[in-house]
């Protein structure tokens, strides 16, 4: 049967930059994890920032734009943390592949993980759309990357996919 990815701290998982988990309820949802359907998986601690950390935002464009090279990923005080966004975005990927997964709910508004809206790059709480480095990644190989906000939605797709279906 098709797995899902889901961003771990929307599963409880205290990994967000603050130490904190953003913690969701949705009974479909539990019960895939229960089946053992979900893969639950952090971009940022996979690629290697430590829990808590420095909170990080977009300078310059979004995660499209930081895979080219053209924006870069950076906290409050300018340093650069592009490549840990990078390596987790691709680590996600690769667990799409080992998995066959072609679904993914990630968490809204972060850098790595926003869909359709990431801060701005100011570090003033100020949102533009554009989607995070791993959102921008995962969706480049054809995978569809819905929000917390959209789980009706990605549980629909992910019900249509084929088990055996291997991201491009
Ligand atoms: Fe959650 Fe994604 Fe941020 Fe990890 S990188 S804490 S999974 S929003």
């Amino acid at each position: 049967m098709s797995r899902l990815l889901v961003s771990a701290c929307l599963l409880g998982n205290p990994v967000r930059y603050d130490g904190q988990a953003k913690t969701i309820a949705h009974a479909a949802l539990e019960a895939l994890v229960a089946a053992g359907r979900v893969i639950t998986f952090c971009p940022e601690v996979s690629g290697g920032l430590p829990t808590p950390r420095p909170a990080a935002e977009i300078v310059g464009g979004d995660g499209v734009a930081v895979l080219d090279g053209t924006a870069s990923v950076r906290t409050a005080d300018g340093m650069d943390v592009s490549r840990y966004f990078i390596v987790g975005a691709e680590h996600a990927l690769a667990q799409c592949v080992e998995h066959g997964i072609r679904v993914a709910i990630l968490t809204e508004k972060s850098p790595s993980c926003g869909s359709s809206r990431i801060y701005d790059g100011s570090h003033q709480h100020k949102t533009v759309s554009g989607a995070g480095v791993t959102a921008a990644l995962l969706r480049r190989h054809g995978i569809d990357v819905f929000s917390q906000h959209q789980i009706d939605a990605a549980l629909r797709r992910l019900e249509s996919c084929s088990s055996t279906a291997s991201p491009r």
